[in-house]
């Protein structure tokens, strides 16, 4: 966790400013944080600093983290029995996707960040987004998984704090930002649907295949909206119901190239996608993406997949009906007003 980052944080239970008690820096970074706790000072709540990642998640759901061996560890350093960790409802389900994500997280990169249909993907929505994105100001990734996003932006001169609700896919993250030389992304475990950040603190706020998961996409929306300055960037990128996807679905029975665990909304559909946002107080531009079945582009060589995925989203975004069959949603909306909090 970046030090300069605390300033955006708030206690899950009371709202209040968050403390920090930093217990081991990372080796020649003094802002960086890989060891330490983070504590409310109204409500006594603490949220442990670990491996460089902020568990700012109830301690039922930290199940792949030992807290006990973390306070014995730091017993010197903090004060232990004056704080507790937040305890909150849990619900099944959420286990559910904590397992899922967990176990997921140890194949994700070789079946998905590394294929060659979802790297020129990436390639081709990230160089898009990151044109129109503020050149100030801090940029949340939520759902950020591996630091798919996260670390290209951040080598192109962004600022990132970045979230997921699987220590796992935090744990890589942390690895390959590292790998990557890059060091003050805050990375922080987190549930998307109850987020420890203060509002209109974001010029920018990036989902990427995160609302397909999650049971309540319209209560992140909601969140996204809040947590934006006003005149802050909303990113997504999700399942388009496109006329096509029969024929996607097929091939995926047929040879399957990721393991899916679907919320409430496996697909959107445009308009459907489009009113979320207005509803929600943005102003949205969604355009369909992937024409080409990830299958064909995965036989394809990475820079002809690439060219391949830019050449048809160019040609048929520009042909009336057909430019809504891409299987993804390209979102990109802007928090147009500010809404007066009751
Ligand atoms: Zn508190």
């Amino acid at each position: 966790m970046n030090k300069n980052d605390l300033s955006f944080f708030r206690c899950l239970s009371c709202k209040s400013d968050l403390s920090l008690k930093v217990f081991e820096i990372n080796e020649g970074d003094k802002d960086n944080v890989k060891e330490g706790v983070l504590f409310c000072p109204s409500c006594k709540i603490l949220y442990p600093i670990s491996e460089s990642i902020a568990l700012l998640l109830d301690v039922d759901y930290c199940k792949h983290f030992d807290t006990r061996k973390f306070f014995q560890k730091w017993s010197k350093e903090f004060d232990f029995d004056k704080y507790k960790p937040l305890r909150k409802e849990t619900s099944s389900e959420k286990f559910k996707q904590l397992d899922f994500y967990n176990e997921d997280s140890k194949s994700y990169d070789d079946l998905v960040s590394y294929s060659n249909f979802w790297k020129a993907s990436d390639w081709n929505i990230l160089q898009e987004w990151s044109a129109g994105l503020p050149k100030d100001g801090v940029i949340l990734d939520v759902g950020c998984g591996t630091g798919r996003c996260a670390v290209p932006l951040v080598k192109g001169g962004k600022r990132v704090i970045a979230t997921d609700l699987s220590i796992g896919m935090l744990r890589k993250a942390v690895a390959k930002s590292a790998e990557a030389g890059v060091n003050n992304i805050t990375y922080f475990l987190a549930d998307a649907e109850s987020l420890p950040l203060k509002p209109d603190l974001f010029s920018a706020i990036i989902s990427f295949g995160l609302l397909h998961h999650v049971n309540n996409p319209v209560t992140i929306i909601k969140s996204t909206e809040k947590l934006l300055k006003a005149g802050g960037i909303f990113c997504a990128l999700e399942n388009n119901a496109s006329p096509l996807r029969p024929i996607f679905e097929m091939l995926m029975k047929i040879w399957k190239l990721w393991n899916e665990e679907a919320g409430s909304h496996p697909v959107f559909k445009l308009k459907e996608m489009k009113a979320f946002i207005e509803n929600s107080g943005m102003s949205p531009k969604i355009r369909t993406s992937t024409f080409l079945p990830p299958h064909l582009c995965n036989l394809m060589s990475y820079n002809m997949a690439r060219k391949m995925l830019f050449l048809t989203d160019w040609i048929f975004n520009r042909i009336p009906v057909v430019s809504n069959f891409g299987g993804q949603l390209v979102v990109r909306a802007v928090k147009t007003k500010k809404i007066p909090r009751a």
